[in-house]
């Protein structure tokens, strides 16, 4: 896809915040977006849960101790963090400051709290809500992937209904029925926020592709 438009090479990165209940595939949605649109990097967060199979740590997330995440917030270098059943999950400032840095677009995969915090900072960040077509549909995804105990799945059922009600001020939903159908949706939105007209695109098409000088 070469769908990124020049006007927006020199542009602030745009910010894509995704949540979703567990079970959703967002995270095979979210890798496969990645894969395919340009210019779009991954926010990897750190997280003090132990790693999962097939996960690896510096890509999925940096993975790290209780207390070294307390001394992070201590020493204020989270973005933003939450909790989920006692593993505590973050982005570092460190981390946005780099992708910032990089200049490409941001792909953040974090839960409703976090993401709060995140719009807070950057009210113009783009959330993106992934739904299953229904509740039921979120039984099977994790119970096919068998790396959880009927407890803790009930748990993540119960809390995935209460967190989708808590998300409906996101501003898009991407309904994840049929999986090609999902990322084309998610694609199109992150190329439609490139679109969106803002007096820097305007300027720089006038001034031939310079930013102009404030
Ligand atoms: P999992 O343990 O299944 O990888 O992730 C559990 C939840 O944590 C998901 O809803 C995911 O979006 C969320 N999450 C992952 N990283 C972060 C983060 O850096 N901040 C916040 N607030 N949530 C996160």
């Amino acid at each position: 896809m070469s769908s990124r438009a020049v006007h927006t090479s020199q542009q602030a990165p745009l910010l894509f915040i995704v949540s979703a209940p567990s079970g959703t595939g967002k995270t095979s949605l979210c890798n496969e977006v990645l894969r395919r649109v340009p210019s779009l990097s991954f926010s990897i967060s750190h997280t003090t849960r132990a790693a999962r199979p097939g996960e690896t740590p510096g890509s999925d997330y940096y993975f790290i101790s209780q207390d070294e995440f307390q001394q992070h917030i201590a020493q204020q270098k989270m973005a933003e963090w939450t909790k989920i059943y006692g593993n505590c999950y973050g982005t570092a400032v460190d981390t946005i400051q780099r992708l910032f840095a990089g200049g490409a677009d941001i792909l953040f995969d974090i839960d409703e709290r976090g993401a709060r915090q995140l719009t807070e900072k950057y009210p113009d960040a783009a959330t993106i809500l992934i739904l299953p077509p229904t509740l039921d549909e979120l039984k099977k995804r994790p119970m096919e992937r068998g790396t959880e105990d009927t407890e803790s799945l009930s748990r993540r059922l119960k809390r995935a209904q209460n967190e989708i009600q808590t998300m409906a001020w996101y501003r898009y939903v991407v309904i994840n029925d049929r999986f090609e159908d999902a990322v084309t949706a998610l694609t199109s939105i992150i190329i439609a926020e490139r679109c969106k007209k803002t007096h820097a695109i305007i300027d720089t098409v006038l001034n031939n592709g310079k930013q102009r000088e404030k």
